[in-house]
């Protein structure tokens, strides 16, 4: 498959591309961030270092899940709770303490590609009702009038659209949103809410899940 191998440590890329190489994958090794926010589309696999000089891996990790679900193993020295448990919340299919065991990698790769092939991947456009979200273009259309939504608006309807039916906690918006879940961004996740609901103009279609977060469309 095609892997993208976010990787700033240039020893580290090189021995893990040749590895991946004589396997018979196609790797592309790059150094920033950023590159990985610009090249994820062209990857069946992401794998994603955290400690990168450009963004943090948490980062990139949030931004990437807000427009793709390519399956994704994150690649990492930090081994701390808080660190995996983030990145594992933040929608990362995997998580691997470095040095990474090549034979364990390889396996893992292979596990999250095989799940990833079920239809569960998301659409790039999601339909519910009359409005149409486009998370590759983040555009919504309302009726077939663009909702003019703001990046934070679209970033929060995108999270509850890759899940359209099923209940999505605060809690998870907050961190696939904001990063985090301080108490000014509950404010601001439920301002948020009510420009979108008042923007979308369809009552019903964002649900309000008492004591847990949202719903997009019916159960
Ligand atoms: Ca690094």
């Amino acid at each position: 498959m095609r892997v993208l191998l976010v990787e700033d440590d240039t020893g580290v890329a090189r021995a893990l591309a040749e590895t991946l190489d004589a396997r018979g994958h196609s790797v592309t090794a790059v150094g920033r961030g950023a590159d990985a926010l610009t090249r994820h589309r062209d990857a069946d696999l992401l794998l994603l270092d955290l400690g990168l000089p450009d963004l943090d891996g948490l980062d990139v990790l949030r931004k990437i899940r807000q427009v793709s679900g390519v399956p994704l193993i994150v690649l990492t020295a930090r081994d701390d709770e808080r660190s995996v448990v983030r990145a594992l919340r933040l929608g990362a299919d995997d998580y691997l303490a470095k040095p990474v065991r090549l034979a364990e990698l390889l396996a893992r790769m292979d596990a999250v590609a095989r799940r990833a092939g079920s239809p569960a991947t998301t659409p790039e456009v999601v339909h519910v009702e009359d409005v149409e979200i486009d998370l590759g273009a983040r555009r919504v259309l309302v009726g077939g009038r663009d909702a003019g939504l703001t990046t934070k608006e679209f970033a929060v309807l995108a999270v509850l659209a890759a899940r359209p039916g099923t209940a999505v906690s605060r809690q998870q918006l907050m961190d696939e949103v904001w990063g985090d879940a301080y108490l000014a961004v509950s404010r601001s996740l439920d301002v948020h809410m009510t420009q979108l609901r008042a923007k979308l103009d369809r009552p019903g279609l964002l649900t309000t899940i008492r004591g847990f977060g949202y719903r997009l469309g019916r159960g």
